[in-house]
């Protein structure tokens, strides 16, 4: 009884320096007050690693998925006052000051503008965009059984862009060989679309699809 009135009381300022900025403003020319502070910070971080580690959606002000962070970056957000949370798992966190649910979702409180992602054309990107899965027939390889495929070969004026570039098997690839799939009469999966926030979106989703709670965000 004694220990549980004792656990209850002790202080669990689960989300480290920012669990106090107004003591960080007023006392942060004081070397007691910072000392201080980074004691208190150690405890909790030991404890609950992997609370402070679990992804959050970050939605912008219009509702907009646009990232995933994790819980300790969302709390700083939100004690900015920069982001509030939209959806809460179970689970609390005590700063020095007060208690708050971990957000498992949260929504910036002004729009950001998101410069229309242009990724770098790269292997590695062309392979993100396709999830490993060769164009063609579909299935999933590693990254070092696949090759880059030109839907519209080079020798034909096929340009290496996004919209021309896919993954490929070296099967599919050598049978296509330098003609279109239509002459190969092999079938693209999907056209090929640059590596954009929707396609992030899509890895969102794959990242949430354990947390009911993403859902319906993610379909924006
Ligand atoms: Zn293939």
């Amino acid at each position: 009884m004694d220990n549980r009135h004792k656990g209850g009381l002790r202080p669990r300022p689960s989300f480290g320096p920012i669990g106090a900025p107004g003591v960080g403003q007023e006392h942060g020319a004081s070397p007691g007050g910072a000392a201080l502070d980074s004691s208190r910070v150690k405890q909790p971080a030991a404890k609950r690693p992997s609370v402070m580690q679990s992804p959050v959606l970050v939605l912008n002000a219009t509702f907009e998925p646009i990232n995933v962070t994790a819980v300790r970056r969302a709390l700083v957000l939100m004690l900015k006052g920069v982001a509030q949370a939209e959806e809460t798992n179970h689970t609390e966190v005590h700063s020095t000051q007060k208690a708050i649910q971990v957000p498992s979702v949260i929504r910036l409180l002004s729009y950001r503008h998101i410069p229309q992602q242009s990724r770098a054309l790269s292997r590695k990107n062309i392979l993100l965009r396709d999830r490993n899965a060769c164009q063609f027939c579909a299935r999933a390889f590693p990254a070092s059984e696949m090759t880059l495929d030109h839907v519209m070969p080079r020798s034909r004026g096929g340009r290496s862009t996004w919209e021309n570039l896919v993954a490929c098997c070296y099967t599919c690839n050598n049978r296509k060989g330098d003609r279109t799939p239509e002459e190969a009469g092999i079938k693209l999966q999907r056209r090929p679309r640059p590596f954009t926030l929707h396609t992030s979106r899509q890895l969102m989703r794959l990242i949430g699809h354990r947390d009911e709670k993403w859902r319906k965000y993610l379909f924006y």
